[in-house]
């Protein structure tokens, strides 16, 4: 999986970094443009994203197994994601939050504190999860290697983008009725990677139009699909179908 990112620092003509989205590209790496402008790099946009999109790209190329696979990490981790953001708009600790993740390293574990974020942020409401025949169908395939057809993947993709949507709906309705003045999710995100970059010896303050160019890092964040953390979702964007209508605009971004 790869991205283009413009440089900052060619002005005079737009060159691009053709960037690997790997590990490093969340955790923070080097990497430079054609000219030689050199630079730290990490995604400001989480994971989750990259993955869901993979998972739509995936579909559109045939590759099922793959996109149902990719899909399904994105589900996990965006449960991750979505605890922490709550976390971190209780505790306002990054690290005990980064503490708290690595406790739920097993999927129950994990599920059940999705259920509690969501109700505790939602004054109680559960979220909807996969159906039984949902989760029937992801045991086949990850676990007894069964080869997921275009039908199935397409019902784990909408079942997926429904609940994340769900998870981001809520984000974005606690904004509305001014409880959250940011979402709690771009908090999170913007909040860990300004951490990283001040933990990295960076100057992240920006004084003048001129820093905006001459910074020695990028803070990469792209919308790439309606489930970005950067779409403000709306009641009726919640649909059963929120995978086929993203698929059908047939864009290609990452790969
Ligand atoms: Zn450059």
């Amino acid at each position: 999986m790869r991205i283009n990112c413009s440089c900052p620092k060619c002005t005079n003509k737009p060159s691009y970094i053709n960037v690997e989205i790997n590990e490093g590209f969340f955790s923070g790496k080097t990497i430079s443009c054609p000219e030689g402008h050199e630079f730290f790099f990490i995604s400001a946009s989480p994971r989750s994203q990259f993955l869901i999109q993979q998972g739509v790209e995936s579909f559109l190329k045939g590759f099922y197994f793959e996109s149902f696979h990719t899909l399904y990490s994105a589900y996990e981790a965006y449960k991750k994601e979505f605890v922490a953001a709550h976390s971190y708009n209780e505790i306002k600790d990054l690290e005990i939050v980064k503490t708290m993740l690595t406790k739920l390293d097993r999927s129950e574990r994990l599920e059940g504190a999705y259920v509690t974020s969501f109700i505790s942020l939602s004054n109680g409401k559960v979220p909807i999860g996969l159906s039984r025949s949902e989760v029937e169908l992801r045991n086949d395939v990850v676990h007894k290697g069964i080869i997921p057809d275009k039908a199935s993947c397409e019902k784990i993709g909408n079942a997926i983008f429904k609940f994340i949507g769900g998870g981001n709906l809520l984000i974005a309705k606690r904004c509305m009725e001014e409880i959250d003045r940011f979402p709690i999710n771009q908090v999170y995100e913007a909040d860990y990677v300004n951490n990283k970059l001040i933990q990295k010896g960076f100057d992240t303050i920006i004084n003048s139009p001129e820093d905006l160019y001459n910074k020695e890092y990028i803070s990469y964040s792209i919308a790439l699909n309606i489930l970005s953390s950067m779409t403000f979702l709306k009641e009726d964007d919640i649909t059963n179908h929120m995978f086929t209508d993203q698929v059908n605009k047939g864009h290609f971004i990452i790969s």
